[in-house]
């Protein structure tokens, strides 16, 4: 037992010095174990790390600056009436932050995205910034072939930049690397929804924020060996709600803002805050052609989000899914300010709930919000509405 809380203690001790440490200590120390080697920025929500990895490149997740930088530089380059992602991205580039990336992926979410991959060209013409347009239409003779091929474009601009190619055997190596990854993350949401009191929010966000950073390997064995420790773990069960996080799939809410959830009295069974690392559903093949396998994966088994069109389904089944699935009581709809794909969906999500009797409350959030209490009354009102009356 000392043992284990021990790990857990350092496990999330080391996924929280990742979280603060805006210089990107773990960038240089990877780049001086492999000088040759490449980073690649990779922009919300999702990027298909794999090609990156298989490039033998370090794919890092940028997330905006948080709660711990002041934007000077990043406001001049967007309108007051946006979300604050960009402009802290802006500012760690301009601060010189990310001077150790080689290059940056943009992924077709949103306007503010592609306008970002514009100023970026702009500003650092010395670096690589490729716009990953994804599909819109999912089947895969058409969606997914045009995937693929941007797939290859993408793939073609790495192997530029390295100076290497990159063999499908590499893929297919690195395929199975994120594969492995996806399954301990899947163990760990398991673990969250079956007894959300051993895994806190706050230390399972941590955990799987780490990916952004780390290895794939390195974040795997991170996730295996929390979820290891917490399971020896004799936490206390509260009584409390369980709910679903819905809408904070780009801009993070600060962390503060996740603990106020739980000390509301909410345990949060699922959330979509790192969506992008279990972006796929299940495993890619890792026999055929990698490309084609990637592609086929997003088309077919790409998780509902705001951030990807849906054509398949009606808007809002797949949250009420999952709400029955995790045994959710009710979802909190936490969204950032200003986000026009997570605002645009809300209410045929909240339609979607209501028709299933699902209670949900809303809110909003910037990433650098600093008092917690408003929401924390709503929340915890929230919490005890639902137990109270939710029978
Ligand atoms: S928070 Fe929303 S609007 Fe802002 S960059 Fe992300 S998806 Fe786009």
């Amino acid at each position: 037992m000392t043992d284990a809380k021990e790990n857990v203690e350092r496990i999330v001790a080391e996924a929280d010095a990742l979280y603060h440490d805006l210089d990107f200590g773990a960038v240089k120390r990877f780049k001086e174990a492999h000088p040759e080697a490449k980073v690649i920025g990779c922009l919300p929500t999702y990027s298909p790390k794999e090609i990156i990895h298989a490039a033998g490149m370090l794919p890092v997740h940028l997330r905006g600056a948080g709660d711990q930088v002041e934007i000077i530089r990043g406001d001049a380059y967007f309108q007051s009436y946006i979300c604050q992602l960009p402009r802290g991205i802006i500012e760690l580039a301009l601060s010189g932050r990310l001077a150790s990336f080689d290059g940056f992926v943009f992924p077709a979410i949103c306007d503010v995205i592609r306008n970002l991959s514009g100023i970026w060209q702009l500003l650092f013409p010395e670096k690589l910034a490729r716009y990953l347009d994804i599909p819109q239409n999912f089947d895969a003779a058409v969606g997914g072939r045009f995937y693929a091929r941007e797939l290859r474009s993408i793939l073609d601009d790495l192997e530029r930049l390295s100076g290497a190619k990159v063999s499908d055997d590499d893929l297919r190596r690195s395929i199975a690397a994120y594969n492995h990854n996806r399954t301990s993350i899947e163990a760990l949401m398991s673990l969250r929804a079956e007894r959300p009191w051993l895994v806190p929010a706050d230390e399972a966000y941590l955990v799987l924020r780490a990916g952004d950073t780390l290895l794939v390997e390195d974040h795997t064995r991170m996730v295996d060996e929390y979820v290891a420790a917490v399971l020896e773990l004799d936490r206390p069960k509260r009584d409390h709600s369980r709910v679903v996080m819905s809408g904070a799939f780009c801009e993070q809410p600060p962390l503060g803002l996740i603990r106020t959830f739980e000390r509301a009295g909410c345990y949060i069974v699922w959330d979509d805050m790192t969506i992008s690392s279990r972006f796929i559903v299940g495993d890619v093949a890792t026999e055929g052609d990698p490309l084609a396998a990637l592609a086929s994966a997003f088309v077919e088994r790409a998780v509902e989000s705001a951030s990807v069109y849906a054509c398949k389904r009606q808007k809002g089944s797949e949250l009420c899914r999952t709400v029955r699935r995790s045994r959710a009581e009710g979802v909190i709809f936490a969204a950032p300010s200003f986000c026009d794909p997570a605002l645009l969906d809300q209410p045929m999500l909240q339609a979607a709930l209501d028709k299933e009797q699902i209670p949900w409350t809303a809110f909003k959030y910037a990433e650098n919000l600093g008092q917690f209490q408003v929401i924390r009354e709503q929340a915890g009102t929230f919490s005890d509405s639902i137990r109270l009356w939710g029978q």
